[in-house]
Protein backbone atom coordinates (compact mmCIF):
# COMPACT_ATOMS: atom_id res chain seq x y z
CA UNK A 1 0.00 0.00 0.00
CA UNK A 2 1.42 3.36 -0.49
CA UNK A 3 0.93 6.64 1.41
CA UNK A 4 -1.84 7.69 -0.20
CA UNK A 5 -4.12 4.74 -0.40
CA UNK A 6 -2.86 4.09 3.19
CA UNK A 7 -4.11 7.59 4.24
CA UNK A 8 -7.05 7.33 1.85
CA UNK A 9 -7.93 4.12 3.65
CA UNK A 10 -7.43 4.86 7.11
CA UNK A 11 -9.68 8.09 6.98
CA UNK A 12 -12.13 5.77 5.46
CA UNK A 13 -12.59 3.20 7.96
CA UNK A 14 -11.95 6.27 11.01
CA UNK A 15 -15.46 7.97 9.34
CA UNK A 16 -17.21 4.25 9.95
CA UNK A 17 -15.39 2.69 13.23
CA UNK A 18 -15.39 3.62 16.81
CA UNK A 19 -12.09 4.87 18.63
CA UNK A 20 -11.85 1.69 19.81
CA UNK A 21 -12.53 -0.67 16.46
CA UNK A 22 -10.57 1.96 14.45
CA UNK A 23 -7.21 1.57 16.92
CA UNK A 24 -8.00 -2.09 16.86
CA UNK A 25 -8.27 -2.07 12.89
CA UNK A 26 -5.13 -0.34 12.81
CA UNK A 27 -3.24 -2.57 15.49
CA UNK A 28 -4.62 -5.72 13.26
CA UNK A 29 -3.15 -4.28 9.66
CA UNK A 30 0.45 -3.75 11.70
CA UNK A 31 0.11 -7.29 13.11
CA UNK A 32 -0.46 -8.61 9.93
CA UNK A 33 2.37 -6.93 8.03
CA UNK A 34 4.46 -8.41 10.86
CA UNK A 35 3.51 -12.17 10.44
CA UNK A 36 3.52 -11.42 6.09
CA UNK A 37 7.21 -10.58 6.52
CA UNK A 38 7.70 -13.79 9.08
CA UNK A 39 5.80 -16.44 6.66
CA UNK A 40 6.34 -14.96 3.47
CA UNK A 41 3.23 -13.33 2.21
CA UNK A 42 2.29 -10.19 0.24
CA UNK A 43 2.85 -7.32 2.41
CA UNK A 44 0.70 -5.18 0.39
CA UNK A 45 -2.43 -7.13 0.55
CA UNK A 46 -2.11 -7.99 4.50
CA UNK A 47 -1.66 -4.16 5.21
CA UNK A 48 -4.80 -3.77 3.33
CA UNK A 49 -6.93 -6.87 4.41
CA UNK A 50 -5.96 -5.76 8.27
CA UNK A 51 -6.94 -2.21 7.95
CA UNK A 52 -10.29 -2.95 6.22
CA UNK A 53 -10.80 -6.51 7.84
CA UNK A 54 -13.89 -5.00 10.33
CA UNK A 55 -14.85 -2.08 7.88
CA UNK A 56 -18.45 -2.81 8.80
CA UNK A 57 -18.18 -4.01 12.28
CA UNK A 58 -20.09 -0.57 13.55
CA UNK A 59 -22.49 0.04 11.51
CA UNK A 60 -25.91 -0.85 12.25
CA UNK A 61 -27.08 -4.73 11.63
CA UNK A 62 -30.36 -3.85 9.27
CA UNK A 63 -27.39 -1.92 7.29
CA UNK A 64 -25.10 -4.67 7.30
CA UNK A 65 -28.25 -7.00 6.17
CA UNK A 66 -29.19 -4.34 3.33
CA UNK A 67 -25.50 -4.41 1.68
CA UNK A 68 -25.01 -8.08 1.58
CA UNK A 69 -29.10 -8.70 0.41
CA UNK A 70 -28.30 -5.13 -2.68
CA UNK A 71 -25.26 -7.48 -3.94
CA UNK A 72 -27.29 -11.04 -3.69
CA UNK A 73 -25.66 -12.43 -0.41
CA UNK A 74 -28.03 -15.10 0.92
CA UNK A 75 -27.70 -16.22 4.32
CA UNK A 76 -27.97 -19.92 5.69
CA UNK A 77 -29.84 -20.26 8.93
CA UNK A 78 -26.81 -20.51 11.20
CA UNK A 79 -25.33 -17.35 9.23
CA UNK A 80 -28.88 -15.49 10.10
CA UNK A 81 -28.83 -16.64 13.25
CA UNK A 82 -25.21 -15.28 14.08
CA UNK A 83 -25.68 -11.65 13.54
CA UNK A 84 -21.83 -11.37 14.71
CA UNK A 85 -20.87 -12.93 11.92
CA UNK A 86 -22.72 -10.47 9.23
CA UNK A 87 -19.99 -7.68 9.42
CA UNK A 88 -17.35 -10.17 7.42
CA UNK A 89 -19.30 -10.77 4.84
CA UNK A 90 -21.16 -7.47 4.68
CA UNK A 91 -17.15 -6.06 5.12
CA UNK A 92 -15.93 -8.30 2.08
CA UNK A 93 -19.06 -7.06 -0.25
CA UNK A 94 -18.18 -3.58 0.80
CA UNK A 95 -14.46 -3.49 -0.35
CA UNK A 96 -15.27 -5.53 -3.31
CA UNK A 97 -18.57 -3.32 -4.47
CA UNK A 98 -18.55 0.14 -3.05
CA UNK A 99 -14.77 0.48 -2.23
CA UNK A 100 -13.87 -1.48 -5.74
CA UNK A 101 -10.48 -3.19 -4.47
CA UNK A 102 -10.86 -6.20 -7.16
CA UNK A 103 -8.28 -8.39 -5.02
CA UNK A 104 -9.83 -12.40 -4.76
CA UNK A 105 -7.73 -12.98 -1.54
CA UNK A 106 -8.49 -9.91 0.39
CA UNK A 107 -11.79 -10.61 -0.80
CA UNK A 108 -11.66 -14.04 1.01
CA UNK A 109 -9.66 -12.85 3.81
CA UNK A 110 -12.59 -10.82 4.86
CA UNK A 111 -15.05 -13.16 3.94
CA UNK A 112 -13.27 -15.60 6.41
CA UNK A 113 -11.94 -13.38 8.68
CA UNK A 114 -14.47 -14.78 11.77
CA UNK A 115 -15.18 -18.24 10.25
CA UNK A 116 -12.05 -19.56 8.71
CA UNK A 117 -12.72 -22.26 6.12
CA UNK A 118 -11.13 -25.41 4.98
CA UNK A 119 -8.41 -24.42 1.93
CA UNK A 120 -7.59 -20.69 3.44
CA UNK A 121 -5.02 -19.41 1.73
CA UNK A 122 -1.96 -18.01 3.19
CA UNK A 123 -3.23 -13.87 3.71
CA UNK A 124 -6.46 -15.69 5.03
CA UNK A 125 -4.84 -17.20 7.71
CA UNK A 126 -2.62 -14.10 8.63
CA UNK A 127 -5.40 -12.14 8.95
CA UNK A 128 -7.61 -14.64 10.81
CA UNK A 129 -4.35 -15.31 13.48
CA UNK A 130 -3.64 -11.03 12.95
CA UNK A 131 -7.31 -10.67 14.28
CA UNK A 132 -6.51 -12.63 17.51
CA UNK A 133 -3.18 -11.44 18.22
CA UNK A 134 -3.58 -7.75 17.54
CA UNK A 135 -1.49 -5.49 19.99
CA UNK A 136 -4.32 -4.56 22.27
CA UNK A 137 -5.69 -7.95 23.17
CA UNK A 138 -5.63 -9.58 26.34
CA UNK A 139 -7.38 -13.13 26.84
CA UNK A 140 -5.64 -15.48 28.76
CA UNK A 141 -2.87 -17.35 27.10
CA UNK A 142 -2.83 -14.46 24.29
CA UNK A 143 1.39 -14.28 24.96
CA UNK A 144 1.54 -18.04 24.17
CA UNK A 145 -0.67 -17.55 21.22
CA UNK A 146 1.36 -14.61 19.97
CA UNK A 147 4.61 -16.01 20.05
CA UNK A 148 3.15 -19.12 18.26
CA UNK A 149 1.84 -17.17 15.30
CA UNK A 150 5.24 -16.34 14.61
CA UNK A 151 6.89 -20.07 15.13
CA UNK A 152 3.98 -22.28 13.29
CA UNK A 153 1.08 -20.61 11.60
CA UNK A 154 -0.71 -23.90 11.11
CA UNK A 155 -0.69 -24.74 14.38
CA UNK A 156 -1.80 -21.50 15.91
CA UNK A 157 -4.61 -21.94 13.23
CA UNK A 158 -5.66 -25.17 14.79
CA UNK A 159 -5.65 -23.79 18.66
CA UNK A 160 -7.73 -21.04 17.21
CA UNK A 161 -10.10 -22.60 15.41
CA UNK A 162 -10.43 -25.56 18.70
CA UNK A 163 -11.17 -22.47 20.96
CA UNK A 164 -14.11 -20.63 17.96
CA UNK A 165 -15.82 -24.01 18.84
CA UNK A 166 -15.12 -24.93 22.12
CA UNK A 167 -17.14 -21.20 23.14
CA UNK A 168 -19.70 -22.42 20.70
CA UNK A 169 -20.36 -26.31 22.44
CA UNK A 170 -19.89 -23.66 25.97
CA UNK A 171 -22.36 -21.22 24.80
CA UNK A 172 -24.85 -24.09 23.12
CA UNK A 173 -24.64 -21.36 20.10
CA UNK A 174 -24.22 -23.38 16.50
CA UNK A 175 -21.51 -24.29 14.70
CA UNK A 176 -20.40 -22.70 11.68
CA UNK A 177 -19.80 -25.23 9.04
CA UNK A 178 -16.71 -23.48 7.78
CA UNK A 179 -15.08 -23.31 11.19
CA UNK A 180 -15.98 -27.13 11.46
CA UNK A 181 -14.07 -27.80 7.75
CA UNK A 182 -11.63 -25.82 8.17
CA UNK A 183 -10.65 -27.74 12.38
CA UNK A 184 -11.57 -30.88 10.30
CA UNK A 185 -8.46 -29.89 7.92
CA UNK A 186 -5.92 -29.18 10.49
CA UNK A 187 -6.44 -31.62 12.61
CA UNK A 188 -6.20 -34.23 9.88
CA UNK A 189 -2.78 -32.41 8.49
CA UNK A 190 -1.37 -32.73 12.02
CA UNK A 191 -2.15 -36.64 12.34
CA UNK A 192 -0.42 -37.05 9.06
CA UNK A 193 2.48 -35.11 10.46
FE1 LIG B 1 -14.17 -9.02 12.83
FE1 LIG C 1 -11.29 -7.71 14.13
Amino acid sequence: MDDKERVYYTEHIKGLLSEYRFQHSINVSHQAVKLARIHGCDIHRAELAGLLHDVMKDVGKKEQLALMEQYGVKLSEIEQNAPKLWHAIAGAVYVKNVLHIGDEDVFNAIRYHTTGRAGMSLLEKIIYIADCTSEERNYKGVERICKLAVSDLDEVMAEALMDSLEKRLVDHTPMHPDTVEAYNEVILAKKKQ
